[in-house]
């Protein structure tokens, strides 16, 4: 490919109008004495470069995209127009008088999440999952250094997400973890056994990561609250629940959203994403600053929260997200409930389609998402999981969500979303059904996996041994 950067002597896309080359007012000690080195391309190579680059890509608008715990739902497009409309294009430090739309929408994006989790008061400000468990971890750290309790510990169990341990670590507290028991969900003997006065908090995540509903959760909830302890809900796999349970229902303090994969916000590739976080009445006073109020008559921002564990982000969170989070959920109103239902049914139906030709640990029916391994094609066709993995991809798919949870070995995670029709579903079953045919009759062909990709297999040994991490030319 040539690149951009490759000259073609003489060419231009744009040409400036003598007023824009002006530079008079520029002092003229900074004005360059001799022409920048720039690409001469026109504007139509340029546009062919980006395309090319862009058809590189893989996205939802593509193909199937099925990477477990990430939701990686359809993102409707007029949630960008509206998101791009002048009105929400404002400083932010403009004042609550000139910007009243764009808090009453930060007002009344928080009571729907409220009526969504069931909580008492929410924060709009973390800008990831990650960013809003460290935000929650700190709220509770915070809620018992002022009741004067000295609590060092948070329980987590092995199928946590990792973002889990690194954010209460963050936040200052020892983790403890405690292995899952054979359904893949918490056991109780163990969770009653690392119990004590230490303990601050339990993360857990319901479905958990194994795409499995935790049938004790509101005995673990009695038997935290007994203790003193408090409960954190991961809320990233909220795509199963809504409208059905909530976490207060399942007796949780506080809980984060990602909005950038239940509400539907584009994620993946680094964009900006919302974390937001939702806590019961008892740890309302504790939420970063600001919190959007309404006093009967105008929107405006809180920042005299008692025991706020200050800021998070700068300003109220990625606005721009928000807003896209909002349309969504305006659109969708009760549907929310239904889109639950049949990332659920998709799920199951997929489960029972693959199950005969992988191994499926947890055999009972799944959430959103479920995890089969490729642990049989491993031992029979010397084929990995991330082989497997490869080897979807020649079948515009991108792979699952590969060797996580950590307690599966050779994990493939499948969320198929309700955003996908049964076609879909069954175009996947039968590519996956190939793929275990192929590994038993020519194991080389997945094994050399990608052959159709831009770029193909690629050795991964020597790019984590000498990785070129410079920009060139
Ligand atoms: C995605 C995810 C997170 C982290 O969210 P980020 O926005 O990527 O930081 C945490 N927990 C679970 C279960 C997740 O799926």
């Amino acid at each position: 490919m040539k690149t951009i950067f490759e000259k073609s002597n003489g060419t231009d896309g744009i040409n400036l109008t003598d007023e824009a080359q002006n530079l008079n007012f520029l002092n003229e000690k900074f004005i360059r004495k001799d022409k920048p080195n720039l690409p001469q391309l026109s504007e139509l190579d340029v546009m062919r470069h980006y395309k090319e680059l862009s058809d590189m890509n893989f996205c939802i608008e593509k193909g199937f995209y099925p990477l477990g715990s990430c939701t990686m739902k359809y993102n409707p497009k007029v949630n960008e127009l509206l998101a791009s409309l002048d009105g929400f294009n404002i400083h932010p430090e403009i004042t609550d008088d000139m910007a009243q739309g764009a808090l009453k929408l930060m007002y009344e994006l928080s009571s729907a999440l409220l009526k969504i989790t069931g909580m008492d008061a929410v924060t709009l400000q973390p800008s990831a999952g990650a960013h809003g468990e460290m935000t929650g971890m700190m709220i509770i750290k915070k809620y018992f250094d002022t009741i004067g309790e000295k609590r060092t510990k948070v329980i987590i169990p092995d199928s946590a997400h990792g973002t889990n341990p690194a954010s209460a670590k963050m936040a200052g507290f020892d983790v403890v973890e405690i292995k899952s028991n054979e359904k893949g969900q918490v056991d109780l003997e163990n969770l009653k056994s690392v119990l004590d006065k230490d303990v601050a908090a339990i993360m857990m995540t319901n479905p958990n990561t194994l795409g499995i509903f935790e049938q004790h959760v509101e005995e673990i909830s009695r038997i935290m609250h007994e203790n003193g302890s408090l409960l954190y809900y991961d809320g990233a796999n909220f795509n199963a629940i809504m409208g059905y349970t909530n976490p207060k229902l399942m007796g949780f303090d506080v809980v984060h959203l990602n909005l950038h994969k239940t509400f539907s916000t584009p994620h993946g590739g680094g964009g900006p994403g919302a974390g937001v976080v939702a806590v019961t009445e008892k740890l309302k006073d504790y939420l970063p600053t600001p919190v959007i109020e309404f006093d009967g008559n105008k929107y405006y921002k809180n920042c005299d929260i008692k025991h706020s564990i200050g800021k998070v982000k700068d300003f109220y969170g990625n606005f721009n997200v928000l807003v896209k989070a909002y349309a969504y959920i305006l659109m969708m109103g009760n549907n929310l409930k239904q889109a639950s239902e049949n990332a659920v049914l998709n799920a199951n139906y997929l489960k029972e389609k693959l199950k005969g030709y992988y191994d499926l640990p947890y055999n009972q029916p799944c959430m959103h998402e479920f995890v089969i391994t490729g642990e049989k094609q491993k031992r029979e066709n010397g084929v990995s999981t991330l082989n497997i993995a490869k080897a979807l991809m020649d079948e515009n798919t991108h792979p699952p969500t590969v060797y996580f949870p950590l307690i599966v070995h050779e994990a493939i995670m499948i969320e198929p979303t309700e955003s996908e029709h049964k076609e879909k579903l069954d175009e996947f079953a039968q590519a996956m059904i190939k793929i275990a045919n192929t590994a038993k009759t020519n194991p080389e062909q997945i094994l050399t996996s990608p052959h159709t990709t831009p770029v193909k297999k690629i050795d991964e040994v020597a790019a984590a041994r000498h990785p070129d991490l410079n920009f060139k030319n």
